[in-house]
C-alpha cells in the first residue's frame, strides 16, 4: 500500500522544492510517486504532476467570478477540488494495485503539495476533508517544511514549533519535520534544542544577554532581554514542547543539493509503520 506524503509549511519554506527533490530521488530510484498539486495559486509547478487543481480550478477566475481576494481564492478553489475527491481517491486506489491491463508497477508512494497560505489548508473544510480522505486510505504523514535559516533564533524557532503542535493536533496525522535549507545553514541547533531542553535555555539566556531576543536588536523593552514576560513564556512552553518533540522524527535536509533526503525517507518509513500501528485505529473508532 503506498505511503501518502503531505507537505505543509509556512509560505517560502520550500515546499515545492522539496517535492521537486523526493519526486526526482524517487524517479532515481525507479520508483516513481504518483504526484498531486493542491495550490491553485502557484504559476509554475517544477515537476510533473499527476494530478494538479489547476487542471480543474482557475484560480484567477474564481477570485473574479466570486469577488475574492488571495485567500479567498485559494479557499474557494479548494472548495471545488474537495466536490472530487471520490474521483480522486478512486484513480488512487486503482495505480496502488498492480493493473493486469499494461505493466505499470503499482504506486509507492504519493507527494502532495499543499498552497503557499498554510493556514488556507490545514484550517478549512475542505482541506481537513481532502486530508481525511487520503488518511482513510493511505498511511498518510505530514511533512512539516521549516526554513532552517530563518528559524535560527530562539522566539521564531518557538513559534515555529508551536505552530507544527497545532497541526499535530488538528490533523492528528503523524508528522516528520523537515529542517529544509541545511545548505545555507545547518539543523544541528535545532535538533539540539529539541533534545536537550538546558541548550534551548542556554541560547535563549546568550539572546537575552546580547540584546537580540525576539530579533529585536538592542531590544530592552517589552519583548527585549532581562528576564522579562517572554523569557519566561518561552520556559514555560519549551517544557511542553518536549512532550510534544517525542512523537516527531526530525531531519534536515537541502532540497537544493539533495542532502538529508534518504533519512528522510527513513523517517517517512517508520512513521507510516507508527500510522497503521496507531493512528489507523483511533481514525476508524472516530468514523
Ligand atoms: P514554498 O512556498 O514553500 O513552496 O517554497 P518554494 O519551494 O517556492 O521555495 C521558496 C524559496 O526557497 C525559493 O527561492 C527556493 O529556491 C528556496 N529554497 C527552497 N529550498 C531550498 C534549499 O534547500 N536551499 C536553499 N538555499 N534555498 C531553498
Ligand atoms: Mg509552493
Amino acid at each position: 500500500q503506498p505511503v501518502a506524503i503531505v507537505c505543509v509549511g509556512m509560505a517560502g519554506s520550500g515546499k515545492t522544492t522539496f517535492m521537486q527533490r523526493i519526486n526526482a530521488y524517487l524517479h532515481g530510484k525507479k520508483e516513481p510517486p504518483y504526484v498531486i498539486n493542491l495550490d491553485p495559486a502557484v504559476r509554475s509547478v517544477p515537476f510533473e504532476s499527476n494530478i494538479d487543481i489547476r487542471d480543474s480550478v482557475n484560480y484567477k477566475e474564481v477570485m473574479k467570478q466570486y469577488n475574492l481576494g488571495p485567500n479567498g481564492g485559494i479557499l474557494t478553489s479548494l472548495n471545488l477540488f474537495a466536490t472530487k475527491i471520490d474521483q480522486i481517491l478512486a484513480i488512487l486506489e486503482a495505480r496502488a494495485k498492480p493493473n493486469p491491463n499494461n505493466n505499470a508497477t503499482p504506486i509507492k508512494s504519493i507527494l502532495v503539495d499543499t498552497p503557499g497560505q498554510i493556514e488556507v489548508f490545514v484550517w478549512s473544510a475542505s482541506g481537513s476533508i481532502l486530508l481525511d480522505s487520503l488518511a482513510s486510505s493511505f498511511p498518510t504523514v505530514l511533512a512539516y517544511i521549516i526554513d532552517t535559516p530563518r528559524t535560527s533564533s530562539t522566539s521564531t524557532f518557538m513559534s515555529n514549533m508551536l505552530y507544527a503542535c497545532s497541526i499535530l493536533y488538528k490533523t492528528k496525522l503523524p508528522m516528520v519535520l523537515v529542517f529544509n535549507k541545511t545548505d545555507v545553514q545547518d539543523a544541528g541547533f535545532a535538533k539540539e534544542w529539541m533534545t536537550d531542553f538546558e541548550a534551548f535555555q542556554a541560547a535563549l539566556r546568550r539572546e537575552e544577554e546580547s540584546g537580540s531576543f525576539g530579533g529585536v536588536e538592542g531590544g530592552e523593552g517589552a519583548l527585549g532581554g532581562g528576564s522579562g514576560y517572554m523569557g519566561s513564556l518561552l520556559n514555560s512552553m519549551s517544557l511542553m514542547l518536549e512532550e510534544f518533540y517525542r512523537h516527531l522524527s526530525i531531519v534536515g535536509v537541502s532540497s537544493m543539493t539533495g542532502a538529508g533526503v534518504d533519512e528522510f525517507f527513513q523517517a517517512v518509513a517508520e512513521k507510516a509503520e507508527e500510522f497503521k500501528r496507531d493512528y489507523r485505529p483511533e481514525l476508524e473508532r472516530r468514523q
